[in-house]
């Protein structure tokens, strides 16, 4: 699943393609992809409209339109954007198609097809809760070890589902979570409220720190996730633990061990995260 690197790679990427292009066209192959209006109104709120900027919040993407509303994507599992020549053939498990002026088309493809579009803004008082509740993501000023250690103390939970929380901190997911603890010694399990001030502050250094990393190598790339360009990131060759399940780790050469927390694997070093 894409998370805040890669979102922001597709940002990058995005801007260049369709900043100052209009939509002209828009095509809907898989209504469900829609989550907010209804697909006629989404059309007639599209077309017509101007790209004026693309930005990014947490795991979502938003797409600033000339008259005041939004687009807001969240990519989930295997969402994916794609900008192509018009006279390209259509990628694979194209879902929906925006027709941009310039010649391109902006498309959107998702294998698993979890991933959602929204339009929002201007004189809609609708609002997606996953993005209107989101914390503040690493790298952020908002995002201080007092914050931190605020948020982990009131908390009785196990790190790791913490670190997945997106209004406790937006723009983790499995990967950088598992990363996260890794540099920071600590293990998934090991709950919040029983923390040290030494391993609060290593863990925020670390949350910082995988993050900056990610972005510095364009989003890590396991399977699907490619930017709007079909580039894939390179960050996977940098990754601590992350599907790394019985490999020695890179530190003390211990074989790392996969659990489950909340759901999700978790890969860890029994030597190294106490
Ligand atoms: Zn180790």
């Amino acid at each position: 699943m894409p998370e805040l690197p890669e979102v922001e790679q597709v940002r990058i990427s995005l801007l260049p393609h369709i900043k100052g292009k209009t939509i002209c066209k828009m095509e809907v192959r898989l209504p469900r992809i829609i989550k907010h209006p209804a697909v006629p109104d989404f059309i007639a709120g599209v077309e017509g409209k101007t790209v004026t900027d693309v930005r990014r919040k947490g795991k979502y993407l938003v797409m600033m339109l000339d008259d005041g509303h939004y687009i807001l994507a969240h990519l989930r599992m295997t969402g994916a954007f794609l900008v192509l020549p018009q006279d390209c053939l259509e990628p694979p498990y194209a879902k929906i198609c925006f027709s941009m002026t310039g010649g391109m088309n902006l498309w959107f493809t998702d294998i698993r097809t979890f991933g959602t579009l929204c339009l929002c803004g201007a004189d809609d008082p609708w609002q997606d809760e996953g993005y209107t509740g989101l914390g503040p993501e690493p790298l952020s000023p908002e995002f201080t070890e007092e914050y931190l250690k605020k948020r982990l103390k009131k908390s009785h939970q196990m790190v790791k589902c913490f670190l997945l929380d997106q209004h406790k901190i937006a723009g983790l997911g499995n990967i950088y979570a598992d990363e996260a603890l890794a540099l920071a010694g600590i293990r998934p399990t090991r709950y919040t409220d029983k923390l040290t001030p030494k391993q609060i502050r290593s863990l925020y250094e670390a949350a910082n720190q995988v993050i900056a990393q990610g972005l510095r190598n364009h989003g890590t790339t396991f399977r699907n996730y490619q930017d709007a360009d079909g580039q894939m990131g390179n960050n996977k060759e940098f990754l601590m633990v992350y599907g790394r399940k019985d490999m020695p780790c890179k530190k003390c050469g211990a074989i790392l061990k996969q659990i489950k927390v909340a759901g999700r694997g978790s890969v860890y070093c029994p030597h190294c995260q106490k």
